[in-house]
């Protein structure tokens, strides 16, 4: 007998004599429904386009440095819906299921967005990224993916948070990758309704960062961060889900300027010792 390098649970697609095929997706199905989401197999064959569009564009537009089918689905597609993952029923049920809105900033090839949109599709979500070429590619991947409900912005989340149509109007607000959590807590949480959350995704060992952002979540109005590990897929270190829950509005003057939540992050000492908090 072939064994299949996935083991004995390996999903197949057909099954001939001495050979074994099979679509390393379809094992997102099992699991992500060990961790109570449900995927259904046009979400499989979705996720499996998605991937052909990623394997495509991927140099063109500098998408991601992952390739091959089993570790995009696992360092891609399942982190991404650790995302939900991190949330109880009733968090889920308001950030990701009917009339919801979710904002996605520095999502790059559309990273955690794509993947929730594509598993929650009652959700309405927003693709935001300051480069060009990834947007273009983001347009291109909501029209082959038939994604109805979401919309890709090119821009700073800066500019962005003080247009009206995007400042405190989402459940939930979503990052991976894109800065350290004191800067992120000005780009995202400004986004929030009050009673939405800001999610970021983060890998282990994370507390002191979210120490040092506490200042700066606390003057966008968010609560301290929770900090939920979180993991989907084979085993391996638990990721963090970094979540800050907005109680009030954010001050107008909030986020800075471009640059100046990276330069000079909010309640975070500079190399003088001295906090630029109130800079
Ligand atoms: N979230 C994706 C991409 C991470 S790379 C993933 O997990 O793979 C970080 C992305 O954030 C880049 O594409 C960059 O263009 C974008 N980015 C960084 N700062 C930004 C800002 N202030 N506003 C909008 N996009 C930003």
């Amino acid at each position: 007998m072939v064994s299949s390098p996935l083991g004995d649970a390996g999903a197949m697609v057909s099954q001939q004599p001495g050979r074994t095929q099979e679509n390393p997706l379809e094992r997102l199905i099992e699991y992500a429904g060990s961790a109570g989401i449900q995927v259904n197999e046009e979400q499989c064959r979705q996720f499996t386009v998605y991937h052909e569009l990623l394997e495509e564009h991927r140099q063109r537009a500098n998408l991601t440095a992952i390739t091959g089918l089993e570790k995009v689905r696992d360092e891609l597609f399942l982190r991404s819906l650790e995302i939900a993952v991190a949330l109880n029923g009733a968090e889920r049920e308001r950030s990701l299921g009917e009339g919801s809105r979710m904002l996605d900033i520095g999502t790059g090839a559309g990273l955690p967005g794509i993947p929730l949109a594509l598993v929650f599709p009652d959700t309405r979500v927003t693709l935001v990224d300051s480069i060009r070429k990834k947007t273009d590619f983001l347009a291109i991947a909501i029209e082959e993916l038939g994604l109805e409900r979401v919309e890709v912005v090119n821009g700073r989340a800066e500019e962005l948070a003080h247009v009206e149509e995007h400042r405190e109007s989402y459940d939930l607000v979503t990052s991976r990758a894109v800065a350290a959590l004191p800067e992120l807590a000005e780009l995202t949480i400004p986004f929030c309704k009050i009673g939405g959350m800001s999610v970021a995704l983060k890998g282990a060992n994370v507390e002191a960062e979210a120490r040092s952002a506490a200042s700066a979540a606390a003057q966008m109005g968010a609560s301290a961060a929770l900090l939920r590990p979180v993991r989907l897929g084979p085993p391996s270190d638990p990721d963090t889900a970094v979540v800050w829950r907005k109680t009030s509005k954010t001050p107008a003057r909030f986020p800075r300027r471009n640059g100046v939540p990276h330069k000079r992050p909010l309640g975070v000492p500079d190399r003088s010792g001295v906090s630029k908090a109130d800079a």
